[in-house]
């Protein structure tokens, strides 16, 4: 838990975020790393610590995140804005594979955000296969 965010707004990005990262969607549930609440835009840059500007993001995620904001469009070499959890709607910037073990951007913003946090590393596709298979993955709603 982030100290410096009250509790009861944790909880609600928690509840918000259905305890899933707001970026790869992996649900904490099912990886034993305490996720966190991240700046969407960092306090280092005059974000604010409301509802408005945190998300709930895995570790791997939020590291790669860091002060990001733009990232380039691997598609178009584009220096875009990274996909934003409270302003904008995930399925909008996003789509699996038909495996469910890859993540596609649909959009510039999408696929750098793709890009910047690492979102399909081997691993993670490991896992989502794992997950897959025992009916984990991809979350439904
Ligand atoms: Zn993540």
């Amino acid at each position: 838990m982030s100290p410096y965010i009250p509790v009861k707004l944790q909880r609600q990005i928690r509840s918000q975020f259905k305890n899933r990262c707001a970026y790869c969607q992996t649900a904490e549930a099912l990886i034993a790393i305490t996720f966190e609440i991240e700046h969407t835009i960092p306090r280092s840059l005059g974000g604010s610590t409301t509802i408005e500007n945190l998300c709930l993001a895995c570790p791997h995620c939020n590291r790669h995140k860091a002060s990001r904001q733009y990232f380039l469009d691997p598609e178009t070499q584009d220096l875009v804005p990274l996909f934003h959890p409270q302003q904008q709607v995930w399925a909008d910037h996003f789509a699996w594979s038909i495996d469910t073990t890859t993540l596609i951007g649909l959009t510039a913003s999408g696929r750098a955000t793709i890009a910047a946090l690492t979102m399909n590393r081997p691993a993670l596709k490991n896992l989502r296969k794992l997950w897959n298979r025992v009916g984990q993955h991809p979350p439904q709603d």
